[in-house]
């Protein structure tokens, strides 16, 4: 059994944040102390101390792309520890049908456990996606949904989240069969309308695919699906806060109609995040990357080349919200969409994934489990002659 603490500026499940020490006892943390306890080996990071984040939504990274190469995940799971990622849904585009059951199977064997961020499950998004919201997604293979077409993938135990269009025909039977196995369903690339999008959450609901794109959006006569997940309160929504995918002006809406319960950060992160610009891959679509977006040649955005942490820089800088808030936003919210009360929240009992920012929130040591997975480089020193 191995004890120690962590001691620094600690962002509490409150969003407070607060002077303390993080007390690890092998993977769990057993308490949070205002002080270091006596006699236990102990690191003052001179930083703030947060939950390790998780993402739901990412396509790859590295230049890798999860649904060309499901083994990739096992790279992608190393690397993202540097950008304070702990765990995380993996997410597959739309792809023939038949070929989920053997893509989710590949990807689960290859997230080997205590290999970098922790694979909690996939995210398939599509293939029941309305041919109208397709976005960057394969026209050829969408479909419409089903209890039986969705059947193979739910035997797999490796989906833990859909993406679907519920309008479609077959839409509401298929949510409560998603929801009976224990399948997160979120709304995203609809044509769902405010009524039909109301009627989805009814029907079991409780998320929706990057808020605002590949949606019918918010018009002041016509509030569309957009004006449906902003008002209620039960769907979490998913944002991309690269000031591309959605204006900064409208992201601090969002944050002032959902608050940090209802906004959960997410990358859509494609294979060019960490690579340099570029011709990549999104399932079997080619995707033009420049410095600040990844696009098909048509000009649909592909994804992102956005981290988690930059999404919470750039939440503070949009919004004006507190740190500890955009990190519960890429933490706690994320982890509740998903019922982990024990994950996203620095507490007595929950695992000890945990990250340690500097002033600039930068990224300096990220532990999952308990194990210290990535230390940043020391800063250069300034050299005198
Ligand atoms: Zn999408």
């Amino acid at each position: 059994m191995r004890t120690w603490a962590l001691s620094g500026r600690v962002i509490h499940p409150s969003g407070a944040v607060a002077n303390g020490s993080v007390v690890i006892e092998d993977r769990r943390i057993i308490d949070v102390a205002a002080s270091p306890p006596a006699g236990l080996p102990h690191i003052e990071t001179g930083g703030l101390i947060a939950p390790g984040f998780i993402d739901l939504q990412i396509n790859g990274a590295f230049g890798y792309d999860f649904t060309a190469d499901p083994a990739s995940v096992a790279p992608v799971a190393a690397g993202l520890p540097q950008h304070g990622v702990t765990a995380f849904l993996p997410t597959i585009i739309t792809s023939p049908l038949e070929t989920y059951p053997e893509r989710l199977v590949a990807l689960m064997a290859a997230a080997t456990p205590n290999q970098g961020a922790t694979v909690l499950g996939v995210h398939v998004e599509g293939p029941f996606l309305n041919p109208n919201k397709k976005g960057a997604h394969n026209p050829i293979h969408l479909r419409l949904p089903s209890p039986q077409s969705v059947a193979p993938l739910v035997a797999t135990g490796a989906m833990r989240l859909m993406t679907l269009a519920p309008e479609l025909p077959g839409g509401t039977e298929t949510i409560a069969y998603l929801r009976r196995h224990g399948v997160v369903v979120s709304i995203g690339h609809t044509d769902a309308h405010y009524d039909d999008a109301h009627a989805a959450l009814d029907h079991g609901v409780t998320w929706a695919t990057h808020l605002f794109n590949a949606m019918p959006t918010l018009g002041h006569r016509d509030p569309g699906a957009v004006g449906a997940l902003l008002e209620a309160d039960q769907p979490v929504i998913g944002l991309i806060a690269d000031g591309i995918h959605v204006h900064p002006a409208v992201v601090r809406l969002v944050w002032r109609s959902k608050g940090v319960a209802g906004i959960s950060l997410v990358t859509d992160a494609m294979a060019a995040l960490g690579q340099p610009p570029g011709v990549y891959n999104i399932g079997d679509q080619q995707v033009h990357v420049t410095p600040i977006a990844a696009r098909l040649a048509s000009g649909t955005l592909a994804g992102s080349i956005l981290s988690m942490d930059q999404a919470i820089r750039n939440m503070i800088a949009y919004t004006d919200c507190s740190v500890g808030d955009a990190v519960r936003m890429a933490s706690t919210t994320p982890a509740d969409v998903l019922g982990l009360s024990h994950k996203g929240r620095l507490e007595t009992g929950a695992d000890a994934d945990i990250v340690v920012l500097d002033a600039q929130l930068q990224v300096q040591q990220t532990i999952i489990g308990g194990e210290v997975v990535y230390q940043a480089e020391p800063h250069p020193q300034p050299t005198s002659d």
